[in-house]
């Protein structure tokens, strides 16, 4: 589909301002004593505590691949993954196969979160994109 035109809404540069201007911390070490920290601190608007180790793998696969231009969206994504305790690679992609199968919309951020929150609650649906991309594939055929 070529070069999504929300890249800079999602920008590292942009999750800088964003992490700079609400009080968190645009690097952190995850880990006591690492010296590479390549954590950071995600705050929402209000300056509250969102997520940390909020990666590039993350937001290119719900920001870009899911075409949702919304970092903030993008950051509750995340956080529901570390929650819930999956991968956000896996099921960011998941997630956009499913918008590929007609589930929800692409770009449709709230869609998104609903979905995610579905996989924490084990119901079918969300039993069946959080098996991962290939089987929410196979299964958006047949219920898309
Ligand atoms: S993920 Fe980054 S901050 Fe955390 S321990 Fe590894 S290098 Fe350090």
């Amino acid at each position: 589909m070529g070069r999504f035109e929300g890249a800079n809404k999602i920008s590292g540069e942009t999750m800088y301002e964003y992490i700079v201007d609400r009080k968190g911390k645009p690097t952190h070490n995850c880990h006591a004593g690492c010296v590479i920290s390549c954590s950071q601190v995600y705050n929402d608007k209000d300056g509250n505590f969102v997520t940390a180790g909020f990666e590039y793998e993350t937001i290119w696969g719900f920001g870009a691949v899911c075409m949702v231009d919304d970092l903030d969206i993008i950051a509750q994504a995340d956080r529901i993954c570390d929650d819930i305790g999956i991968d956000t690679i896996e099921t960011a992609v998941a997630i956009s196969t499913a918008m590929e199968g007609g589930i929800i919309p692409f770009g449709d951020g709230q869609g998104m979160l609903g979905l995610l929150r579905e996989i924490g609650k084990g119901s079918y649906l969300g039993r069946i994109i959080g098996n991962g991309a290939a089987f929410t594939g196979k299964a958006s055929v047949l219920i898309g």
